[in-house]
């Protein structure tokens, strides 16, 4: 059982040193009841105590990594119902399903699609993560054969789906140095399979027929000490595995259900035939609350919504997307090039820069931080306002860059213009579009 607020407090240090981030250490131990703080952000905690306190405090939903390095993908690790009560932790990851029993040909238009189909989005890279190599062969030599073909072709994060421990093994063998995800542990296979994701380090899924049943298969297989564990209730349709992702994810968090505390793995592709429909239902598990969401194949007409959808609702709602401050060059800029001055959200930035490129004349833009806000904000803020602008002016240098001392600001900031003048006497402060489709047209008539 986890321990109370109270049950932790009293296992604390007891003097409000601040140290952890918040002023009280009955402060810190209500955060790590309710699963809001990490154990090791105290640092006088005796060792004793964390023994004691390791069950308390970890996440209600235990985070799991699959695959290695840059590629690994960490899925679970949520602390919240809903993203408006503090964020998501850690996006859903994209699976697209393999079988053994493709044709060579579709397999390797498969991996195409899984390495080639990725999207710049605000600065980000928005792909696909895992490959799902499933054995419908029953021939152990033949799911060997494409895990390696698939290891060679992508350094992605890997499932080995079989329900025969042995050929699971012989998977393993050529990709456990990826540890991949290991899928799936049944009630018939649950000590050999156990066993294997113990030996080689893997995270293993566990498939059950009900969440009575599947809680039963996580318990055992924690007793049997494997830690990193994906639950599959086993529902095939929507609407049931729907509810079963939302009374999984409130056992872990409002009830503290262990067995339950883990991340889950839902299959869209096995639910409809029908494409379109398929990234429907797969849009629905980004949303609530898939931890692995397998997919038949992906189409860039389908994967690209559904990218930004998870990336949307993954991103923190207390932050906005931002962009680093400082001097961006656009298409090769020089000494007679315009200057142009915007805000550090990433949407106008991108926006902004995207517009600079469509007219091909070369620019420089400056980035200011306003802390993630758009002209608009920032400026009624008081955070793109002369006083702000003038000394970031200054400290970039654009003044070093540039013969002809002239910024363009934003339109929605054209009241800034005299407060500019003033405090910029050396720079010609000219008043740019408002509206970023405008951009182009400006700057081919602009003039030095
Ligand atoms: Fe208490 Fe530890 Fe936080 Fe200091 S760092 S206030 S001792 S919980």
């Amino acid at each position: 059982m986890p321990l109370t607020g109270i049950e932790i407090f009293k296992l604390l240090p007891k003097t409000n040193c601040k140290e952890c981030g918040v002023p009280t250490c009955l402060a810190f131990a209500m955060n790590l009841a309710a699963g809001k703080a990490e154990l090791n952000a105290c640092p006088y905690i005796s060792e004793e105590a964390k023994a004691k306190l390791s069950e308390a405090s970890a996440p209600p939903i235990i985070p799991v990594t699959i695959g290695v390095g840059d590629r690994a993908s960490k899925v679970g690790g949520e602390t919240v119902m809903f993203r408006h009560e503090k964020r998501f932790e850690n996006p859903p990851a994209f699976a697209i399903l393999i079988s053994d029993s493709m044709k060579e040909p579709e397999i390797d238009a498969r991996l195409k699609k899984f390495g080639e189909l990725q999207y710049e989005r605000v600065g980000l890279t928005l792909r696909p993560e895992l490959v799902a190599i499933k054995d419908d062969s029953g021939e152990a030599a033949k799911f060997e054969a494409l895990v390696s073909k698939v290891k060679q072709k992508s350094d992605c994060g890997i499932i080995l789906m079989s329900s025969n421990p042995d050929i699971l093994a012989t998977g393993l063998k050529a990709c456990a140095d990826r540890k991949p995800l290991i899928y799936a542990v049944t009630e018939d296979n649950l000590d050999s399979v156990a066993n294997l994701a113990k030996e080689n380090s893997c995270p293993v899924a566990v498939k059950a027929s009900n969440l009575e049943e599947l809680a039963q298969l996580s318990t055992k297989l924690t007793e049997a000490g494997v830690k990193d564990i994906v639950l599959d209730s086993g529902s095939r349709v929507l609407r049931q595995a729907f509810e079963d992702q939302v009374i999984i994810r409130s056992a872990a968090l409002n009830k503290k259900f262990r067995p339950l505390g883990f991340p889950t793995i839902v299959f869209p592709c096995e639910m409809t035939d029908d494409p379109m429909k398929e990234a429907v239902i797969a849009s629905t598990f980004v949303a609530k609350y898939g931890g692995i969401i397998v997919l038949s194949d992906f189409q860039g007409e389908s994967l690209f919504p559904l990218l930004v959808e998870r990336m949307n609702i993954y991103t923190d709602p207390q932050r906005p997307l931002a962009t680093t401050e400082g001097i961006y060059e656009i298409g090769g800029p020089d000494e007679n090039s315009p200057v142009l001055i915007t805000s550090n959200f990433s949407l106008t930035y991108f926006i902004v820069s995207g517009e600079i490129e469509n007219s091909k004349v070369p620019s420089w833009l400056l980035v200011k931080d306003t802390e993630g806000l758009s002209v608009m904000t920032a400026w009624a803020a008081g955070k793109f306002v002369a006083d702000a602008i003038a000394p970031f002016v200054k400290k970039c240098s654009i003044g070093d860059k540039v013969k002809h001392h002239k910024l363009v600001i934003p339109g929605y900031a054209a009241a800034e213009s005299g407060g500019l003048e003033e405090e910029l006497p050396d720079w010609e402060i000219q008043v740019g579009p408002r509206d970023g489709a405008h951009i182009p047209a400006y700057l081919k008539a602009w003039k030095r």
